[in-house]
């Protein structure tokens, strides 16, 4: 029987409560399955351990958990920690150095969830935003000269290289290519930005080439959150920058209901390193201890775990018990605007796994 071994990171906030949610869900999946195991090593990396040890996770950390199946991550940040701190100091920390260089973010409004937008039901959103996670507006490069004068100029570099430009559209296509619809949006803002957005046009160009069943057009990423929000049933997968994606999966995340029902996989897609699962949230520090976070985002990024292990049955199987969680109302959490706490829903979804046929 195949194992897989998970290194579950919980990090911060109300991450360490959505994780202990999530790995007693795959393990009970697991069991109902009986096709595969699932161990789980945990570590305490984060804003307590830095606090204690001055970095937020180990020197040899990386190896630690490099030859792990997949990584399972809550998340990262404290009041008391600077942002850029906990960010670089742990999740880049993985995501980079294991190349983890395709963000994808499925957002779909759920059963038994009403989003903000008047008339646009489940069904009418089902995207997926494909983010470029490796380089651009978050490669860190630039600087500041006379810090603090009146004369300070501080530069921020977006690097964008053509062979990272190429993997992520490409993998873009590809997935495009494999849902119902076939649609592609290349998201830049390449009127204003005339380098690296111009060549990210000219790259989605030859690369569609190779996929003349894709549909596919280019948008600014201004008019694509009109569009979002006034014309949802219009988008079906969408690649944009490091930064332009972030900026819009908030946007969906909010549109399809909660920012606590989002999910994110951090792939490495040539699997020469472990690939990340996580909530696109944040630690929560103004929910955390109360349990009443919303595990959905972290269970569904489960599923796209075991997808991405190949447990297909094991990813339905755990989307159906989702769904039939939020179709729900009595087991909403406070973020869609019920009373549900954290093991209600986790209970309910423990439930509909072992009741599931
Ligand atoms: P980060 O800087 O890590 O992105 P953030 O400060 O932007 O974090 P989050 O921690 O993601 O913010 O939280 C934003 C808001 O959404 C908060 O009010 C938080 O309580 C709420 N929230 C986030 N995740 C959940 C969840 N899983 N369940 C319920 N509420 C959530
Ligand atoms: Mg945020």
């Amino acid at each position: 029987m195949k194992n897989y071994r998970i290194a579950a990171i919980p990090g911060d906030g109300i991450g360490k409560e959505v994780i202990a949610a999530g790995t007693e869900v795959l393990s009970c999946l697991a069991q109902r399955d009986g096709g595969f195991e699932i161990t789980f090593d945990h570590f305490d990396w984060g804003s307590d351990y830095y606090k204690q040890h001055g970095i937020m996770m180990p020197a040899d950390g990386r190896s630690q958990i490099e030859n792990h199946d997949a990584i399972y991550f809550g998340a990262v940040g404290a009041p008391d920690v600077p942002d850029h701190v906990t960010l670089w100091g742990l999740r880049l920390a993985i995501c980079q150095p294991f190349d983890q260089y395709a963000n994808v973010r499925p957002t779909r409004i759920l059963p038994g969830i009403q989003g903000p937008l008047r008339n646009v039901k489940e069904g009418d959103l089902d995207w997926v935003i494909v983010r470029e996670n490796s380089e651009g507006e978050y490669a860190g490069q630039g600087g500041r000269s006379h810090v603090g004068l009146p004369e300070e100029v501080a530069t921020e570099v977006s690097i964008f290289t053509r062979a990272g430009v190429t993997r992520i559209m490409r993998f873009a296509f590809e997935l495009a290519q494999s849902r119902p619809r076939k649609k592609l949006t290349v998201v830049t803002k390449s009127n204003a930005q005339r380098n690296g957005m111009v060549m990210w046009d000219e790259i989605a160009a030859e690369v569609a080439r190779e996929y003349p069943d894709v549909e596919w057009d280019k948008m600014l990423v201004d008019a694509m959150t009109m569009r979002m929000t006034l014309k949802p049933q219009s988008i079906d997968t969408i690649v944009a920058t490091n930064l332009h994606a972030d900026i819009l999966s908030d946007l969906a995340a909010a549109l399809a209901g909660s920012l606590g029902i989002a999910p994110t996989a951090n792939l490495n897609p040539e699997r020469k390193f472990p690939s990340m699962f996580e909530p696109i949230h944040g630690s929560a520090f103004d929910i955390t201890g109360q349990g009443i976070a919303n595990p959905v985002a972290t269970f569904w990024s489960a599923v796209m775990m075991l997808e991405h292990l190949g447990e297909q049955h094991a990813a339905d199987r755990l989307m159906r018990a989702i769904e039939r969680v939020t179709a729900n109302p009595d087991l909403h959490s406070p973020d869609l605007g019920g009373k549900a706490t954290t093991r209600e829903v986790t209970d309910a979804v423990l439930e509909a796994i072992k009741g599931d046929n």
